[in-house]
């Protein structure tokens, strides 16, 4: 706190009081002394002396009793008390302010009446007639604040003490044996002396030391010790103007108490607390304000160091933002370029809580029309909202797939596929993500395949009826001619052997004709209803397809090798006439330079067993190795190996009714190897 500062607050007082501080130099309110009474007596003296004028000698640098103006008057507490005595008791007083010393001199020397602001001393004590106390005042040592140690008149020795010319401080300290004494004529001179750091310790009276070491700005650079005594103010007379004290005590009886205190007041100020604070006192405000200043000056750091977070944080989170906005660019790009429509719903509720470009375009809508569930299931029932929202829920459960007649904006439906599936992308709990596909074209094909299929089940039914009633009515006839043929030969065969040629070529084509109408026959007969499949056991079978091969066998001189075989479930009589056509085939087709081997096995292939029937036959080209399963397609001619190129279309038929499949693996001049599968049981 600044000099000036403070001695502003000291003036709040005396504004209290009605007055203005009258200058810088004025007195500071500083309550220096413990004011005591001026009327130590119950009654007054009665006094003979008689005089007209008063002539009062007083230290006139002893703030704020009696000190100068900035022109020379003297003001303070004395000269306004010794004014008003002078109104009380009519006689003329004038003051004498000088340099302490001096003046005590002076008024030994006759010079005044009244000599004032005195303390006891041994020597006056034996000189003057002391008036009762009117100021109890105490007397530090102030010493340079880098000093320490000061307490008492002891820890003096080694310093030079500055001193008052004449003041009873020097008396005290002799006696203490302290008598390295500088003197100065005021305490304004001593004070200004230490405050040029000419001296480093002084005695002085507290209320004129506060008053310059403010006054002068230095208060911080020195402390104030104990008292080293406390002394008390008086004014006093020669030892032979006992009337003259009488005379003067008893003026002082015609100043009231609260005119005197009127007077202090106006010079010390009242009691502030900010006025009495001392050395300690400073010393906490200014330890507070260090604390606060380091707490605002931490506060300052914090505050800085929480903008710097802040706009770190910000950097951050803007970084943060311009990413999030990137990433939610390329995922509406991507998200809007997949080809399939794709709504999020509620999984409560069905609403349409996000959307692609697709799934507008798909039902014919703006891109910024938000979509509702009746939008887009505006179908015929079953395929309404109601039955949407149903198939939204049952996500729930599992994901679902369907096939959704959906109605396009303009009116017209069309067939999607939906995938549903539940799907938790965030933490409002689970929705559904439906994936919306047009299957029209899909649909169109699926029903025209299905219109052809039907068309060619028709078809083919109707060929089959058709071949059996062919082949079945060409029998009888084809028998006929046989017979009679047969019947020519015998009556004219022996006549003209030309005859009997003819009749041969013609019977044999018409035996050729009953075996292609025969096996026209069986052909058309493998769906036929009532052919059922059993638990057969394969072995079974081949034992009898054998036995009916028996002669061609032996005539071939085949040998016959087979592996255990398993249980499918098929129709008997065709895995007979499977294996009899297959086994049949490999002696046909015999190579007649090797003797004929044929080897039949199977093995569990998966969900299959799959039979081989294997020969060492004449082979066939790979070339034709797809069309041998071809209806009437021969590799031989009728006249070098008999056929009529029905037996392996007949064998593909019955393998796929059985639902397998037949192929050949073959080289030529090595044999061939059928296989066929039939699923296992
Ligand atoms: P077909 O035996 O009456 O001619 P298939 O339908 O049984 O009629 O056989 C068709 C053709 O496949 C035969 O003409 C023959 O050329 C060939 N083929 C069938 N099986 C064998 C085989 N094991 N070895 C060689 N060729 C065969």
């Amino acid at each position: 706190m600044t000099q000036r500062r403070r001695l502003a607050l000291l003036a709040v007082p005396f504004a209290l009081v009605g007055l203005t501080l009258p200058s810088p130099a004025a007195p500071a309110a500083v309550p220096p002394a413990e004011a005591i009474t001026l009327q130590p007596g119950a009654a007054p003296p009665q006094p003979t002396a008689k005089r007209l004028k008063l002539r009062v000698l007083l230290d006139d640098s002893y703030p704020p009793y009696t000190f100068r103006t900035p022109t020379g008057e003297l003001q303070g507490i004395l000269p306004d008390l010794w004014a008003l005595w002078s109104k009380r008791t009519g006689i003329a007083v004038e003051l004498v302010g000088g340099e302490w010393g001096d003046v005590q001199r002076r008024f030994n020397a006759g010079e005044g009446d009244v000599l004032d602001t005195a303390f006891h001393t041994a020597e006056r004590d034996r000189l003057y007639l002391f008036s009762a106390p009117y100021a109890k005042i105490e007397v530090p040592i102030i010493f340079d604040s880098s000093l320490s140690g000061i307490r008492d008149a002891a820890s003096l020795r080694g310093f030079t003490v500055g001193v008052k010319d004449g003041d009873a401080c020097i008396e005290f300290l002799g006696k203490q044996g302290i008598d390295s004494l500088k003197r100065y004529p005021s305490y304004e001179a001593m004070i200004a002396a230490a405050a040029r750091s000419e001296i480093r310790v002084a005695c002085i009276d507290r209320p004129p030391a506060t008053y310059y070491l403010l006054r002068m700005g230095v208060e911080n650079r020195f402390r104030a010790s104990p008292p080293l005594y406390s002394g008390e103010f008086h004014w006093v007379v020669r030892q032979s103007d006992e009337d003259l004290r009488d005379m003067v005590t008893a003026g002082f009886y015609r100043i009231s108490a609260r005119e005197r205190q009127h007077i202090t007041e106006h010079w010390l100020g009242e009691p502030l607390l900010l006025s009495r604070l001392d050395e300690k006192i400073w010393q906490r405000i200014g330890l507070a304000l260090l604390m606060a200043t380091l707490i605002g000056g931490l506060l300052l750091v914090w505050v800085a160091t929480l903008r710097r977070q802040v706009a770190a944080k910000t950097r951050d989170l803007t970084s943060a933002l311009a990413n999030l906005s990137a990433n939610e660019f390329r995922f509406r790009t991507l998200f809007d370029s997949i080809n399939d429509a794709i709504f999020l719903h509620d999984i409560e509720t069905g609403r349409v809580q996000l959307t692609n470009r697709r799934a507008h375009d798909l039902f014919g809508y703006e891109q910024t029309q938000a979509l509702t569930l009746a939008d887009i299931s505006a179908g015929p029932p079953p395929f309404d909202s109601e039955t949407a929202l149903h198939w939204i829920r049952e996500t729930a459960n599992g994901p679902q797939m369907l096939e959704w007649l959906a109605r396009h904006r303009d009116g017209r439906t069309f067939w999607i596929e939906v995938d549903l599936r539940r799907v938790v992308l965030d933490d409002t709990g689970p929705q559904v993500l439906a994936v919306l596909r047009d299957i029209t074209e899909r649909k169109e094909s699926e029903e025209k395949l299905t219109r052809t299929i039907d068309a060619l089940t028709r078809s083919n039914t109707d060929l089959e009826r058709f071949a059996y009633a062919a082949s079945h009515d060409l029998r009888e006839p084809l028998t006929t001619l046989v017979r009679y043929a047969q019947l020519l030969e015998r009556r004219f065969g022996e006549r003209d052997p030309q005859i009997g040629d003819l009749v041969g070529i013609i019977v044999t084509a018409a035996k050729q004709m009953m075996r292609l109408v025969e096996g026209l026959l069986e052909f058309s007969q493998v769906d036929a209803a009532g052919r059922g499949f059993t638990l057969v056991e394969a072995n079974r079978a081949l034992t009898v397809a054998l036995g009916y091969l028996d002669i061609a066998i032996q005539e071939s001189g085949a040998t016959v090798t087979a592996s255990p075989l398993p249980m499918v479930g098929a129709d008997e009589i065709q895995l007979i006439q499977l294996f009899q056509n297959l086994i049949g085939n490999a002696i046909k087709y015999r190579d007649i330079n090797r003797p004929l081997q044929i080897k039949i096995s199977a093995q569990h292939d998966g969900d299959f067993w799959d039979f081989t029937i294997a020969d060492n036959g004449i082979g066939i080209e790979s070339a034709y190795l797809d069309q041998i399963f071809v209806i009437f397609k021969r590799l031989h001619s009728h006249g070098t190996i008999p056929g009529v190129g029905i037996g392996l279309a007949l064998c593909k038929r019955i393998v796929e009714r059985h639902g397998g499949q037949l192929w050949a693996e073959s080289t030529p001049g090595i044999g061939t190897k059928f296989h066929f599968t039939l699923p296992a049981p």
